[in-house]
């Protein structure tokens, strides 16, 4: 199978240095993580916050909705852990933002809601009653956009989208939540991806990996032949990409497939015809259907570099220093971040809470702060995959050079945060970098 890619970018390890040895991207998902209390953020996703629905002293179960939807672009949020309602406060998002949060005292039952239940035939449901079903799931993008996946799904059958990407493109190096996802759970994943694909009303779904994935490819292979009876209107596909950070980025995996590039601010769906969502999107969906459950956990890569490396399944909402409590060797980290070691947040305080779009958490303990001045290497020009020259973008924007900055295009900078990651002398270039460019993109 031809493997398609974009030029430059940057080759990254697949964290086996990082998780000493071990075959981390290749283990199975742990257990269900139980934590001891969980704070449920009204706002893990982009648009408006959601509304609590509960008040201190209800009891809820797995299920129970406690958060509802403000706006068209907002979503509801629900209970993963069954017990107290202690209290609604006002909580510290990783980005340092704030938002009302439900927080939930955990009776260790996980009793489930009464409304979760299998169904006999989740394929037989209408097409009026999956809209409400994907409205009520709470589902968003679980990569990093987070936008509800209801409001993007719309969107895409009113502009009339003809194809549908399953992004399974994890590319920073010690992040496979996704990739779990498609080998352990094949059938959740492709049963998610054609309900998004009927509602979006797309003929062509295709699914996109990296070209080091073979497990997975196989698993995606071995069972298209059942779908492709059973859904004979869509054109099924796979692509592979290759191995290359930051491949997983919507606009780049546009440029590879169709060697179009797309300005930053561009829709994808208005411009490319192309619907994108992650795995654990799709899979996540495919829970509503098929036994009515919302979203209310997530798999989640706990990582670092004292030799840890795992997947495990999570209720969203559970703080991030209950989960370091449990992992060897956290104390000693000195930065821990949320998402990927490249394009995730340094957190200010591991009292937030994993969200519906946290992909992992990862500790660093041998972080090094900026050493030197630049030493003109050029390997920051060689990761950048928009062709921008971080290093002299950089010096312009310490320097204030206002048109030298604009004829250097800063504006598509994407915030893949590559430069950083290859720079010797640890110059973090894309925080600088990409906010200029949010600020420029903006201010047009
Ligand atoms: S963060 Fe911006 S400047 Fe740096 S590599 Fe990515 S796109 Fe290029
Ligand atoms: S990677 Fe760092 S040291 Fe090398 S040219 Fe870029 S800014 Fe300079």
């Amino acid at each position: 199978m031809k493997k398609l890619s974009f030029k430059k970018g940057w080759l990254p390890l697949d964290g086996l240095a990082f998780t000493g040895d071990r075959d981390f991207p290749r283990e199975p998902v742990l257990e269900i993580f139980t934590p001891r209390e969980i704070a449920l953020p009204m706002l893990q996703h982009s648009g408006t916050p959601a509304i609590p629905t509960v008040r201190e002293g209800d009891r809820v179960t797995v299920g129970s909705i406690v958060g509802k939807p403000s706006s068209v672009r907002s979503a509801p949020v629900h209970a993963g852990i069954s017990g107290m309602v202690t209290g609604i406060e006002t909580v510290r998002l990783a980005d340092n933002t704030s938002c009302k949060a439900v927080i939930i005292h955990n009776d260790l039952k996980r009793e489930l809601h009464s409304s979760v239940k299998k169904r006999m035939y989740p394929d037989r449901i209408g097409r009026d009653d999956l809209w409400k079903l994907l409205d009520y799931s709470g589902v968003v993008g679980m990569g990093r956009d987070g936008i509800p996946t209801a409001f993007k799904c719309r969107n895409a059958e009113r502009i009339g989208v003809e194809t549908l990407l399953v992004n399974a493109c994890q590319s920073e190096p010690y992040l496979t939540c996704d990739i779990h996802l498609l080998r352990e759970q094949t059938e959740r994943v492709i049963q998610g991806a054609f309900v998004l694909s009927g509602l979006c009303r797309v003929k062509r779904v295709v699914f996109c990996l990296l070209d080091k994935w073979e497990t997975e490819l196989s698993a995606l292979q071995n069972s298209f032949h059942k779908y492709r009876e059973h859904y004979p209107d869509r054109d099924l596909g796979i692509r592979l990409f290759r191995s290359r950070f930051p491949q997983g980025f919507d606009k780049l995996l546009i440029k590879a497939l169709y060697d179009v590039e797309l300005p930053v601010e561009a829709s994808c769906e208005e411009a490319a015809g192309v619907v994108i969502f992650n795995a654990s999107t799709c899979a996540a969906v495919w829970d509503m259907v098929e036994r009515n459950q919302p979203l209310t956990s997530r798999v989640i890569s706990i990582s670092s570099d004292t030799a840890i490396g795992h997947n495990v399944l999570v209720p969203i909402g559970t703080r991030v220093s209950e989960i370091l409590e449990r992992v060897p060797g956290a104390a000693s980290a000195r930065r821990i971040i949320m998402g990927g070691a490249i394009t995730g947040t340094a957190l200010r305080s591991t009292e937030v809470s994993v969200t519906k779009t946290t992909s992992g958490i990862i500790m660093i303990r041998n972080f090094e702060p900026p050493k030197t001045a630049c030493i003109h290497c050029g390997a920051c020009v060689d990761a950048c995959p928009v062709g921008l020259l971080p290093y002299l973008c950089e010096q312009l924007l310490r320097a204030d050079e206002g048109e030298a900055i604009k004829r250097e295009n800063i504006r598509n900078c994407i915030s893949c945060g590559a430069c950083s990651y290859v720079c010797p002398a640890g110059i973090d270039l894309s925080a600088r970098i990409g906010k200029a460019a949010e600020r420029s993109r903006r201010d047009r």
